[in-house]
């Protein structure tokens, strides 16, 4: 299908054009009809499927007026509520690249950096307003936003709102939109109480679904490493060794540690930034332009710094820490293999997040290879301590990898896999941790990770 088949206007066409848009992506050939048609719109989608422009192209042309006043009051007449401000940027540079050959205006608004020229735009009028809910409620509260003439609401990241303890400020944002709108609600995964919210809010939706969350997993190659938590700065270093990897999205758990691996790196001659909530809005964005030149070789970011993250054919993602939520990691793991382009993603796993991983195999359904081959690989003695296993069994070696949620999808536990993933699961038997205790004298010759060790 092309874009012209999805009858667009010709001022869209010719953006998409000079954008290099050659085809739809598949939520794009689902959603524009719809929502061009008017209907509310309940999207399962995650970033990197095309989502922003699935919903910024038909708005665009729906709130194009031609024959519109220029110079008229403008009066916001679509809001996209966003959880982050990277991702409000983003969204916010889409809307301008899509409808860069329409007269509308558009505006980004998000906390942490002055209100003055935020305010100061306001007043000039916008069509297209862009914001995280906090500071849209500010200016809402001090009387700068008003939404009374709204005619499109977007809720974007509905479960990243949730994750981020937003949920309330975007009921507080939901009560002021005008009962007669369209709403288009976008979620990557659909907790109960965002199926409730979305019940509540959307009018007879159509339901468009691409890449359920746990799909995701299977196109990007994963790999997971028992690692001891002392050796994991190691590890990376050891891993960063190999220069093919031009480009790495390091994600931490907290502030500080991305500042400590950022420098580490640093130290070890490492170009590295990290990017998280502390840094200013500059700092953040001139990291994310460094690495996006490829001027920084690495990103070492939180979740919630990462969460707008948009880097075309970012080949390597790695978790230096595995999240306690497993939808994190899909999240975490879709910043790579984007847009069919392949993509690798590297698991460093302590003995304490052993359970993390359990969780996140049975989201993906799939088993993650292990990698042993590495000069930190930790030790059955190591791995099986926390869950109280002193003699070396083969039980033990099973309920040591289940970790302390055993029964949840070890090896060898008999659970049905879907066909095309038996491969990765005898990846993993085939690659039982490191035995001898001594560590390896690390091989530069030898690439640990690739589709060969996989296909063992
Ligand atoms: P999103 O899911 O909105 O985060 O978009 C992911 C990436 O895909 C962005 O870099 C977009 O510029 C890009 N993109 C969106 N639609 C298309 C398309 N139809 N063809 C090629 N790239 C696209």
């Amino acid at each position: 299908m092309s874009f012209q088949e999805l009858n667009l206007i010709e001022p869209i066409l010719k953006a998409l054009q000079s954008e290099g848009y050659t085809q739809p992506t598949p939520i794009q050939e689902q959603a524009i009809p719809s929502i061009l048609q008017g209907n509310d719109l309940l999207g399962c989608a995650q970033t990197g499927t095309g989502k922003t422009a699935a919903f910024a192209i038909p708005m665009l042309q729906l709130l194009h007026r031609p024959h519109q006043n220029i110079k008229a009051q403008r009066h916001i007449r679509a809001l996209v509520l966003t959880p982050t401000r990277e991702l409000a940027i983003q969204i916010e540079e889409s809307f301008k690249a899509y409808g860069n050959h329409l007269p509308l205006r558009y505006l980004v608004i998000f906390g942490g950096v002055g209100q003055k020229p935020q305010t100061d735009a306001l007043q000039k009028g916008v069509d297209i307003l862009v914001a995280t809910p906090g500071r849209l409620l500010d200016l809402m509260n001090q009387g700068f936003i008003s939404l009374k003439d709204l005619e499109i609401f977007v809720l974007d990241e509905a479960d990243r709102m949730l994750d981020m303890g937003f949920i309330h400020d975007v009921k507080r944002v939901i009560a002021k939109l005008p009962a007669k709108r369209q709403t288009l609600f976008f979620s990557a995964t659909m907790p109960k109480e965002i199926q409730a919210l979305a019940d509540t809010i959307l009018n007879n939706p159509v339901k468009v679904e691409v890449t359920p969350v746990s799909s995701t997993a299977e196109k990007i190659q994963q790999q997971v490493f028992f690692v001891e938590k002392t050796n994991k700065r190691h590890l990376l270093y050891h891993i960063l060794q190999d220069k093919s990897i031009e480009s790495v999205l390091v994600f931490a758990r907290t502030k500080h540690g991305s500042d400590r691996i950022a420098k580490e790196l640093g130290k070890a001659g490492i170009k590295a930034e990290a990017i998280h909530g502390n840094k200013s809005q500059n700092a953040r964005q001139r990291a994310l332009t460094n690495f996006k030149s490829k001027a920084t070789r690495v990103l070492v970011a939180t979740d919630i710094a990462a969460r707008g993250i948009d880097v075309d054919e970012l080949a390597y993602v790695i978790n230096y820490e595995l999240p306690n939520i497993p939808e994190t990691y899909v999240h975490r793991i879709g910043r790579t293999g984007r847009a069919g382009l392949s993509g690798t993603a590297f698991s460093f796993c302590d003995a304490e997040e052993k359970a993390y991983l359990n969780d996140i195999e049975k989201l993906i359904g799939i088993k993650i290879p292990v990698t042993e081959d590495h000069p930190f690989a930790m030790t059955w003695q190591s791995l099986m301590a926390p869950a109280g296993l002193t003699s070396l069994t083969a039980n033990n070696r099973d309920r040591a990898i289940k970790g302390k949620r055993g029964g949840q999808g070890g090896m060898n536990n008999g659970q049905q896999r879907k066909p095309q993933q038996a491969g990765q699961q005898q990846a993993r038997k085939d690659q039982e941790p490191n035995l001898s205790g001594a560590k390896k004298a690390p091989n530069k010759k030898r690439r640990f990770w690739g589709k060969k060790k996989q296909q063992a």
